[in-house]
């Protein structure tokens, strides 16, 4: 019967393409299986084989090694004793651990817990989220059967959260200070002289060292894979620098055949908002968005004190009008153009606008000019905002939800107006699987409106913001624009580094 063949369509989708593990409790985190269903916008952009049998093998990982198990206690005693992965490489069945620090904004938040996810399962690492900033309060747990949260209580490493660019644990302090070497990592035999630490922490915050950047580097990567515990710091985007270390190529490559969607699989994958959220997701999308003929989302964020930009406003417009994504309005209050007869019209159903920003602002600029003016081309145009915040807070429960619904109500649009330099933008993009139109960040405040006012971005991936620019010790060439394949600066950070 058609019911019957429709059924593993469903499935598969409901699982996005085998992406999710089958067999979760869906009462427990309803996003996981309902998204597929708000998703129309679905950029086909399939996971490979090779990348779902990785997930389920480091599902399989993770509870095997994670809190609780035998294997877990032992190297949490190992860690607080200052045993080391020792002199040789541990053997296989040994559980080794990357406790990723998240901090700063969400996007920042999810950004790097998405990359520390991918560096995790390229090294075979236990992935294990800090829960002291409401990543266990925003989100389902990802795998099945064990938890990604670090358990405070009994872990040695008291003042990880304060672990910064003096710590003499880090790697960069540790290279510089020739506590560590990677003089004989070149080989394949695994440096015989060297006793390596029981952790070490990787300090990738923007304003890392000259050694902290090795951390992109072959043989430092062959150094690391010794140390049973590493703790890292990024409030970034390091995929693209992932991708520079010649080591981890192959295995990128089968897992993400299409490299531009490399983001876009790991946050599918990684990030389901929990009951609470979803409900003010589906909530809003259903009285807002659902009947709409297409969703337009603009993401306004305004970095600096003034908030209320009246050139940011006419960058929004010009961008939309340019890029035809909403209609310019006519001063006469006459359609210029009358597509249909006024009958006609009023059965068309109109172009929705999801606006986002902390402020109030653009939303009320742009509703009233929609319902001041006619469109030229006639059509309706509703414009909505969830939610004006006012400012950035920290620690706040409830900003931090708000703020994770309308990455995700953005990430459920059609087409998508992003601000440059903002990790909320990207992370809604690669949810969606949209390349945004970005709009660039004027110089300043007295600038002019930038000209074009957006361009469609080269892909739907994050930018890198702050990726090394060190050579590996001469061994690979300086960055000159194109670093190596699917490898290219941002449009909106001319330094900055992203997968197409
Ligand atoms: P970035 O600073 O733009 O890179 O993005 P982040 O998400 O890392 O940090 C900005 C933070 O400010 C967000 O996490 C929110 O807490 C808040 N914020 C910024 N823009 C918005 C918005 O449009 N809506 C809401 N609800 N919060 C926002």
């Amino acid at each position: 019967s058609i019911l019957l063949l429709h059924r593993p369509a469903a499935a598969h989708d409901k699982l996005l393409g085998g992406l999710l593990a089958d067999g979760f409790d869906e009462g427990s985190c309803h996003s996981k299986y309902q998204s597929a269903m708000y998703r129309r916008n679905n950029a086909g952009k399939e996971p490979s084989p090779h990348l779902v049998s990785r997930l389920r093998r480091h599902e399989e990982l993770q509870r095997r090694c994670g809190p609780g198990t035998a294997a877990y206690s032992n190297a949490v005693e190992s860690l607080r004793t200052g045993k080391s992965g020792g002199i040789v490489s541990p053997p296989e069945t040994e559980c080794r651990y990357l406790v990723s620090i998240s901090y700063r904004g969400l996007g920042n938040r999810m950004l790097a817990a998405a990359s520390a996810f991918l560096y995790a399962m390229l090294t075979d690492r236990v992935l294990l989220v800090d829960p002291s900033n409401e990543m266990g309060e925003l989100f389902c747990e990802p795998f099945p059967g064990t938890t990604w949260l670090l358990p405070p209580a009994g872990f040695p490493l008291t003042n990880y959260t304060s672990f910064s660019i003096d710590t003499a644990e880090s790697y960069g302090n540790m290279l510089k200070n020739k506590v560590i070497t990677t003089d004989d990592a070149a080989g394949d035999v695994p440096t015989p002289h060297q006793h390596l630490p029981a952790f070490a922490y990787i300090h990738l915050d923007h304003d890392y060292t000259f050694h902290d950047k090795f951390f992109f580097c072959d043989d430092d990567q062959s150094v690391l894979r010794n140390v049973p515990w590493l703790v890292m710091r990024t409030d970034s985007y390091i995929v693209p620098g992932l991708f520079l270390v010649t080591g981890f190529q192959a295995e990128l490559d089968s897992l993400f055949p299409e490299t531009d969607a490399v983001f876009h699989h790991l946050a599918r994958y990684l990030f389901h908002p929990n009951n609470h959220i979803w409900g003010l997701v589906t909530r809003y999308y259903d009285a807002y968005l659902a009947t709409a003929r297409q969703r337009v989302g603009v993401q306004v964020r305004v970095f600096g004190a003034r908030q209320e930009s009246p050139k940011v406003l006419e960058q929004i417009t010009a961008c939309t009008h340019m890029e035809n994504l909403l209609p310019d309005v006519t001063t006469t209050g006459e359609p210029t153009v009358v597509a249909a007869p006024a009958t006609t019209r009023r059965r068309l159903k109109p172009k929705a606008v999801l606006v986002t920003s902390l402020t109030s602002w653009y939303y009320e600029k742009l509703k009233g000019m929609y319902w001041e003016h006619a469109t030229a081309t006639g059509e309706a145009v509703s414009v909505h905002q969830p939610s004006h915040e006012e400012y950035q807070r920290f620690g706040s429960g409830s900003h931090d939800a708000k703020a994770c619904a309308e990455i995700y109500l953005l990430s459920l649009t059609d087409a998508l107006v992003t601000s440059g330099w903002s990790t909320f933008g990207y992370v809604a993009q690669g949810l969606a699987g949209l390349t945004p139109r970005v709009m660039y960040k004027p110089a300043n405040e007295s600038s002019a409106v930038p000209d074009p006012p957006c361009r469609r971005d080269v892909s739907m991936e994050p930018c890198f913001l702050t990726p090394p620019y060190n050579n590996c010790r001469m061994k690979r060439s300086a960055h000159s624009g194109k670093v190596v394949a699917h490898v290219q600066n941002c449009h909106d950070v001319p330094w900055g580094l992203k997968l197409v």
